[in-house]
């Protein structure tokens, strides 16, 4: 799904559901953009055109004009269109009829959220269902659970209502380079008293500018993070351990500073990149200053070293095989599978320290594998 514009976009619900203050408090601080948007914003043109393509419509390739194509985006956005395609087939087979398909569907929010629109990636309308797919290019799961894809289905359903009779909302979300397809169904009916009920009174709290901050795992994509006093009181909360001693801190104690400390290493990250922005800019910070930063000697000329110590008889170069990773985005994931599957491993990890509800299973230590000999499990 392409950025929405609105002031309360689609895009950034989770955030404005949940700390409602959040979107006036956003509004203040620019939108500095991210490569992973614009690498998903590219995916999502080409998927467009794709789709568009396979239906017989016209659209223009975007490919020559995309920064960041590759044969992994190729391979993803073949995968969504490949996706719809069946989905379309699997209708007129059950009900002998074509769906309609829209692509890129302008969609009104207006009657439950102020001043918002947005668009969905494709809307399939099949007799009495609507289905909202959309194509996520990013790496953070989502399920399409997710309260975006409800108001995708709400927004189509208001689009729709008066040309359909529209009674079940589909939602899928086809998150490909996680190899994940994940759908789930409603009523339209469940659907309309949700957004009365929950949404149109925390899209006017938020509209508003009123309602309590609350940080959560939404304040990562938040444009105020940095400034936050909300989220520096919750992030500093943590100083209460006063730097004890690890070995002094009880068990639950040691959880709590476990649930808390990636999240404060990034946001404070982020605030020391926050300050050097600004300070470049020509802001002062009390006893701070800017400098010039340590850095290592390099060459100024590349082709120069090179002649001359292969004038000395040595070998300058180094060759060096791609990543995993890499090599798997050069190639794309398929012909990377039928080229090199046999050839992959991936060794043991380091053992790290995890919340329960990961999905990896538990190590079993030396100590935990004596007391199930003796206790004979
Ligand atoms: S950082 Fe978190 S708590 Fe603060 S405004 Fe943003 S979403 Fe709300």
């Amino acid at each position: 799904m392409p950025a929405d514009h609105a002031f309360l976009s689609p895009s950034s619900l989770i955030r404005w559901y949940f700390c409602p203050p959040s979107a006036r408090l956003c509004d203040q601080f620019p939108d500095q953009g991210s490569v992973f948007a614009a690498e998903g914003t590219e995916a999502h043109a080409l998927c467009e055109y794709l789709l568009k393509s396979a239906l017989g419509r016209p659209c223009v390739d975007p490919r020559p004009s995309l920064q960041y194509y590759t044969p992994e985006m190729e391979e993803s956005a073949s995968g969504y269109v490949q996706y719809i395609l069946e989905k379309v087939e699997a209708h007129k087979a059950a009900a002998g009829l074509s769906p309609s398909v829209f692509v890129e569907q302008r969609l009104d929010l207006r009657g439950y959220i102020p001043e918002s629109m947005g668009t969905a990636d494709c809307v399939i309308i099949a007799g009495d269902t609507v289905e909202i797919i959309d194509f996520k290019y990013g790496m953070h799961r989502v399920p399409a659970t997710s309260m975006q894809l409800r108001i995708y289905a709400l927004g189509a359903c208001e689009v729709f209502s008066a040309l359909y009779d529209l009674t079940r909302v589909r939602m899928a979300i086809y998150q490909p380079r996680l190899s994940s397809v994940d759908e789930t169904e409603m009523t339209v009916a469940d659907l309309y008293a949700w957004a009365r009920a929950e949404l149109a009174p925390r899209a006017r709290l938020a509209f508003d500018g009123a309602g309590e901050f609350a940080c959560g795992d939404w304040c990562r994509l938040c444009r105020a993070r940095r400034s936050c006093h909300a989220l520096a009181e919750y992030q500093l909360e943590i100083a209460k351990y006063d730097f004890s001693d690890p070995a002094l801190l009880s068990d639950a104690e040691i959880a709590d500073v476990l649930s808390r400390v990636d999240d404060l290493v990034a946001w404070a990250s982020d605030v020391k990149d926050y300050a050097l922005r600004e300070a470049l800019k020509g802001h002062a910070y009390p006893g701070f200053k800017l400098v010039e930063g340590r850095t290592n000697r390099r060459f100024t000329d590349d082709a120069a070293v090179a002649a001359r110590v292969e004038s000395a008889g040595r070998d300058p170069w180094e060759r060096k095989l791609l990543g995993v990773a890499a090599l798997e985005k050069l190639l794309g994931r398929k012909a990377f599978a039928d080229l090199l599957s046999d050839l992959v491993t991936r060794p043991e990890g380091k053992p790290t320290l995890v919340p329960v509800s990961d999905k990896r299973p538990e190590l079993i230590t030396a100590r935990q594998e004596f007391t199930n000999e003796k206790e004979g499990i």
